[in-house]
């Protein structure tokens, strides 16, 4: 691991830095904790395609500038669109740009779907779907999870069965994010009943608008629509819409490019949050100081600050490995367990700081301190140990892979 920059790093920073400086469209450069609050960064594509006249335009100039640089898929082949950068320079990339809190143009279409054509895709299905990822023109939506299969993702059971040049798609999926707002979506169904889980599997992506899909919000604790369940009854999907070989697909969405498994972008959020909480508890008379005189919360907060660095170094480790060819494993989960668990203490923290004020949850209430937002994001990050691999999960691979431990 190396903590500095190397010179040609260093040049790349500087490159990232000088675009930033020149191409932040002011929607995201007078990003206020109310609005943040609000959800109004629910990432690019939600600015793009269901965000205010001033989000969309923003979201607009934004991908445009972008890709100029190629830098909307920054781990994709040159020939492809993507900048081909190291792992090194996409964290640079990242770090710079969420510490401007900008928004990558990101989603599945460009972290998996896009990968995943470029090494399984045919000519024609790059040549169709890749530009339309790019530009952003088409989002898309991951349909994997199914109520039966979610850490045991293989013991998925919805059936395409063929029928002249179509595959005939019936069953469930769950936790679909963004379902409600995406245009098309990939989703593995299980094409050979009698064959091992992992071999009966194929990959297909199909318009979500069409005909025998049925798109239901799940609505979140904290009242918020992030995800859904699709149905499909009889759903016709041309076979040529399937990447990759029938019964494969398990293979196929198991493939990723060389992008970066840092989240870099999710620690320095976090670093962010904690300075903006220790700021606004300097302010002078601010009330909840009070709080602080116990020593047990002041710890708290200090406790949170240690810990963002130590998870700032899981990600550069990761990134490390990367960057010298080697293949983050257990690694990665090590670190994906302590992010996810660290952003949920850090909301607690504040959560204790404001005391009974923490139960207020508009954030345009005066009464509501940081606009509520410490209050709403307890509640949001509830799913952070869920989403994306479970931590029991991960300790399971980390008591397997990482300490050779035996299986229970
Ligand atoms: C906010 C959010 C967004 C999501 N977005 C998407 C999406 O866009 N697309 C998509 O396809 N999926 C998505 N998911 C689904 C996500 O991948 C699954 O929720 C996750 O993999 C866990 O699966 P499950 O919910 O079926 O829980 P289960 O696998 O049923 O697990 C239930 C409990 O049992 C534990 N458990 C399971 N197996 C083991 C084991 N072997 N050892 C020890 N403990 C175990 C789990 O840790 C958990 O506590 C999303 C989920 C959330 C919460």
């Amino acid at each position: 691991m190396n903590w500095l920059d190397t010179a040609e790093q260093k040049k790349f920073r500087i490159k990232v830095k000088d675009f930033l400086d020149n191409y932040i469209p002011n929607y995201y450069k007078n990003i206020t904790p109310n609005r943040l609050a609000e959800g109004h960064t629910g990432g690019w594509q939600y600015d793009y395609k269901v965000g205010s006249n001033e989000a969309k335009e923003a979201a607009l100039d934004w991908v445009t500038n972008l890709a100029k640089h190629k830098w909307v898929a920054p781990h994709w082949p040159i020939e492809y669109g993507g900048a081909g950068l190291s792992p090194m320079e996409q964290f640079i990339l990242r770090s710079e740009f969420a510490w401007n809190n900008v928004p990558p143009v990101a989603g599945p279409g460009v972290n998996m779907l896009g990968p995943t054509i470029v090494l399984h895709g045919t000519e024609e299905q790059k040549k169709e779907l890749l530009p339309d990822i790019l530009s952003g023109e088409i989002t898309w939506a991951q349909g994997y999870s199914e109520p039966g299969a979610g850490s045991d993702l293989a013991s998925l059971t919805t059936r395409a069965i063929k029928d002249g040049d179509d595959y005939v798609v019936n069953g469930q999926k769950i936790w679909t994010s963004s379902a409600h707002k995406a245009d098309w979506i990939f989703i593995l169904v299980r094409t050979d009943n009698d064959a091992p889980k992992h071999r009966g599997i194929s990959f297909i992506y199909t318009n979500i608008k069409q005909e025998g899909i049925e798109v239901r919000p799940i609505i979140s604790g904290g009242w918020e629509h992030a995800t859904n369940e699709t149905f499909y009854q009889d759903v016709r999907v041309p076979i040529k819409q399937r990447i990759g070989d029938e019964n494969r697909g398990w293979y196929v969405a198991m493939t990723l490019l060389d992008h970066e498994r840092s989240n870099v972008s999710g620690m320095i959020e976090k670093k962010k949050t904690l300075d903006s909480l220790i700021k606004f508890l300097k302010i002078k008379n601010c009330r909840y100081v009070k709080s602080l005189s116990f020593s047990s919360y002041s710890r708290q907060v200090v406790d949170r600050y240690i810990e963002c660095e130590v998870g700032f170094n899981f990600s550069l480790r990761i990134i490390s490995m990367q960057d010298s060819g080697l293949i983050p494993n257990q690694e990665a989960s090590t670190a994906k367990l302590y992010n996810s668990e660290l952003t949920q203490k850090i909301d607690n923290t504040g959560m204790k700081v404001f005391g009974l004020y923490s139960n207020l949850w508009d954030p345009n209430d005066i009464r509501s301190p940081m606009h509520a937002s410490f209050t709403q994001k307890y509640v949001h990050h509830i799913s952070a140990t869920i989403a994306g691999g479970t931590s029991e999960i991960q300790r399971n691979i980390i008591a397997t892979r990482g300490l050779g431990l035996p299986r229970g």
